[in-house]
């Protein structure tokens, strides 16, 4: 969309610049094109236009009088109505250093001055419509399956892209999904700040790792999250693979700047996101996330067996209530549900579900969605609807309005 229907409702974009010159320019652009707008050469006033005009974005230099830019941004991002104003930096500044401080501090997008009107207009509708989401880019558990019976769901192992913004890039673990993930991420263009959590080495959730090309451009930048295994550190995890016996690089060959911060249990803030960590129960350290975004949130638990519940029991362990308490009221559950019932009985101590348990720590812990994940590679199609429905029967006969699904490679799920 580059020009809005003129019986909508105006879009309110305000120009924040003190060169007069050019705000007029930007002003003939974007009206012609059918937005409402209001220039602010004085960034002294700038909060004060917000506060009457309500804009859907604001368009602002970063080289202004008292205050800079910069600040004028974090009082954006820190005020109580306005923080979550969609912000474009349009500025004469071209070092990487303006860029990069740009979008710590919040900034939406990023460009230098001169850009052509057709540019303004696709990055201005690009920003306004851009809305907060994750894509789902490898569903499968334990091996790749790829073939005519995995289509739909698709045969790529563990791997989840988390856009909060255009700049902001979480990915849950590094299965085989995240080959076309960084490819897709080069295709985007311009330097990268990518955050990776990994939930556990085993092969299925790093092997894609070795393939993912932005690790390996000088300028981008990838911070690796996970747990430290007894002696291993997470970065001699990470190499391990790498090692010239199993592959014919090793991670010296990252050209990206890289880093690698171990997580135990607890609450962090990642490039501004607020993500909460679980230890689950599976062979090894295994963590489980549960990730903010405003008043949602959403939890990405894999690999995790629950147990059923001894017949004397009188109610969930102590360790499942700590889950259940971890997930409370939780939006969206993306847990591993490899096994049927069925299959469970032949496999415990793997280190996966049986899907009655899923669900009854899916209910305990009130979740308004569940999508199921870690498909197990000889699930076909069909298998994996099977086990939705008994999913939905069962949520039916509790009487809960729980959504349940399974996760499909290339979905997207918007916040
Ligand atoms: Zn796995
Ligand atoms: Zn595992």
């Amino acid at each position: 969309m580059t020009e809005q229907d003129s019986n909508s409702v105006k879009k309110k974009i305000l120009l924040i610049d003190d060169d007069e010159e050019n705000l007029k320019s930007l002003q003939g652009t974007l009206e012609s094109a059918g937005f409402e707008i209001k220039t602010c050469s004085s960034s002294a006033r700038a909060m004060e236009y917000i506060g009457d005009f309500k804009p859907d974005l604001a368009i602002m230099e970063l080289l202004l009088g008292e205050p800079d830019g910069y600040t004028l941004l974090r009082q954006i991002r820190k005020s109580k109505d306005y923080s979550s104003l969609k912000v474009i930096i349009l500025t004469v500044k071209s070092f990487e250093f303006d860029r990069v401080r740009s979008f710590e501090l919040g900034a939406d997008a990023f460009f230098n001055k001169p850009i052509s009107p057709e540019e303004l207009l696709k990055n201005v509708s690009r920003t306004m419509d851009y809305r907060p989401h994750l894509t789902f880019w490898g569903t499968r558990g334990s091996l790749p399956s790829p073939g005519s019976e995995t289509i739909k769901y698709g045969g790529n192992t563990s791997c989840i892209e988390v856009r909060l913004s255009q700049e902001k890039i979480l990915i849950l673990d590094a299965g085989t999904g995240i080959r076309k993930l960084g490819l897709k991420l080069m295709q985007e263009g311009g330097k990268k700040k990518i955050n990776l959590l990994l939930t556990h080495p085993h092969w299925d959730h790093i092997f894609g790792l070795p393939f993912f090309v932005p690790t390996y451009i000088p300028g981008n930048e990838v911070s690796i999250y996970g747990a430290r295994h007894g002696d291993i550190s997470l970065r001699e995890v990470v190499a391990g693979q790498m090692e010239s016996i199993y592959f014919p690089i090793t991670i010296k060959e990252f050209g990206a700047r890289s880093y690698f911060q171990e997580l135990s249990e607890g609450e962090y803030f990642i490039d501004d996101v607020k993500v909460q960590t679980h230890f689950l129960n599976h062979p090894g350290q295994t963590l489980g996330y549960r990730i903010w975004c405003g008043e949602k949130s959403f939890a990405y638990i894999t690999d995790n067996e629950l147990p059923p519940p001894p017949p004397d029991s009188t109610g969930p362990s102590h360790k499942r209530k700590k889950l259940i308490n971890f997930l409370k009221d939780v939006d969206l559950l993306i847990h591993d549900s490899s096994y049927t019932d069925q299959e469970y009985k032949t496999r415990v101590g793997w280190g996966h579900p049986p899907l009655s348990e899923l669900l009854s720590l899916a209910l305990a812990a009130n979740a308004k969605e569940l999508k199921l994940f870690h498909h197990e590679p000889d699930h076909t199609d069909q298998d994996i609807e099977k086990m939705v429905e008994f999913s939905l029967e069962r949520l039916k006969k509790e009487g809960s309005s729980m959504k349940c699904s399974a996760a499909a490679e290339g979905e997207h799920i918007f916040f």
